[in-house]
């Protein structure tokens, strides 16, 4: 005999865990379910360096628990910085890390600052450790150094910052970077995030590893799934000072990067043509694309200026961010609209390839003339 009991009595989670706000990804497909031209995710349009897609089938089995210590990975990325491969930690993406990150050094009571229009997977991390985040105010969507020093506290405990930023694009130069390491006190960890490091010019490097090799209190994320393409295997990584990594190391998961994935952003790593070509691709035609942004000023369009691999375009005229948004998926191409990050007059556009450029371009154009 069995009696279904009603129970009001549940498991409850934490306050902090249910006021987040799931990440949104970027679509894939429109309305009808169609596949579209995937521009909302910032992903490589040349796809992934053919040594990485070889070295897959080489992998090792996938019956097998992948090395815990990813220790090939770590020794290529070391000689590749010039970092020792102690100093390196690897996450399942460099989402685990910032979250790691977050969890290792912040919790209850304590902040966690970040910018207005910053990475939304820093929120995420403030919030899922108990952690009361901080948003600093935002300079012409840009980040604002002074700004976000000002809200330091005795409570602070983490600083996010994405160099170059992603929704804006926006970049700290080298001097800036210095600079807010400099100001902020010494127990309060700065994680500086180049998920889009290696789209900058060589001569634009931000001296942030520099800092971490140097000082107890930075953190440097970088990923396998921007330029490498490598965005389905989850790989990022870290570096800092060893007792830093000691930390996330205590709390990763153990078999946090898979088998394959070790194999293939090794191979991936060792590709520098394809990672140049990718590079010089984005750096020329993100210029051909601002500049046909730039021609629609008169129907207050405006790019952002960028160093990554997408643009976030203003729509300030007649012609809306969401008509846009829908003028382009009924064009077959999907892009990224915010308004759940406080962008509702913006649309980020990842840089594809040349024709679909073209065409995003003159289908712009065409909509904010026929919205005149
Ligand atoms: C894409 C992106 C990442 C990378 O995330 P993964 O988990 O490594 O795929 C990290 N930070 C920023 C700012 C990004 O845009």
């Amino acid at each position: 005999m069995t009696k279904t009991i009603a129970s009001t009595i549940v498991p409850q989670p934490k306050p902090w865990i249910e006021a987040i706000h799931a990440y949104v990804p970027g679509k894939a497909t429109g309305k009808d379910g169609r596949p579209l031209i995937k521009l909302s995710a910032n992903e490589n349009p040349l796809g992934t360096s053919e040594l990485a897609l070889a070295a897959r089938a080489r992998a090792p089995l996938p019956s097998l628990y992948p090395d815990p210590d990813s220790k090939a990975l770590r020794a290529a990325i070391g000689a590749r910085h010039g970092i020792d491969p102690a100093r390196v930690v690897m996450g399942t993406g460099s989402d685990e890390l910032l979250n790691l990150a977050a969890q290792g050094y912040a919790g209850p009571g304590d902040e966690v600052i970040y910018v207005r229009y910053g990475f939304s997977v820093y929120d995420i991390a403030a919030r899922r450790c108990g952690a009361t985040p901080v948003v600093a105010p935002d300079a012409d969507y840009g980040t604002d150094v002074d700004a976000l020093l000002a809200l330091v506290t005795d409570r602070t405990r983490v600083v996010f910052i994405a160099n170059p930023n992603n929704p804006t694009g926006s970049y700290l130069p080298r001097g800036e970077i210095a600079r807010l390491h400099a100001a902020l006190p010494a127990d309060v960890l700065l994680v500086i995030d180049q998920a889009y490091g290696e789209y900058l010019a060589p001569e634009d490097e931000d001296g942030a590893m520099a800092l971490a090799l140097a000082h107890e209190n930075v953190l440097v994320t970088r990923t396998f799934s921007k330029i490498f393409g490598l965005a389905g295997e989850r790989i990022g990584w870290g570096t800092g000072a060893p007792g830093l990594i000691a930390t996330l190391n205590r709390i990763r998961g153990p078999f946090n990067v898979s088998g394959t994935g070790q194999a293939m952003a090794l191979a991936a790593l060792g590709d520098a043509d394809f990672v140049e070509r990718s590079r010089l691709h984005n750096r020329d035609e993100r210029a051909r694309f601002v500049a046909a942004i730039a021609a629609l000023g008169n129907h207050g369009l405006r790019a952002l200026p960028s160093e990554a691999n997408f643009v976030l375009i203003l729509f300030e005229g007649a012609l809306s961010a969401e008509a846009a948004y829908e003028g382009l998926a009924e064009r077959g191409y999907i892009v990224r609209w915010l308004p759940g990050q406080g962008l509702p007059q913006a649309l980020r556009i990842t840089i594809g390839h040349a024709r679909d450029m073209d065409a995003i371009a003159a289908a712009l154009r065409d909509m904010a003339q026929a919205a005149r």
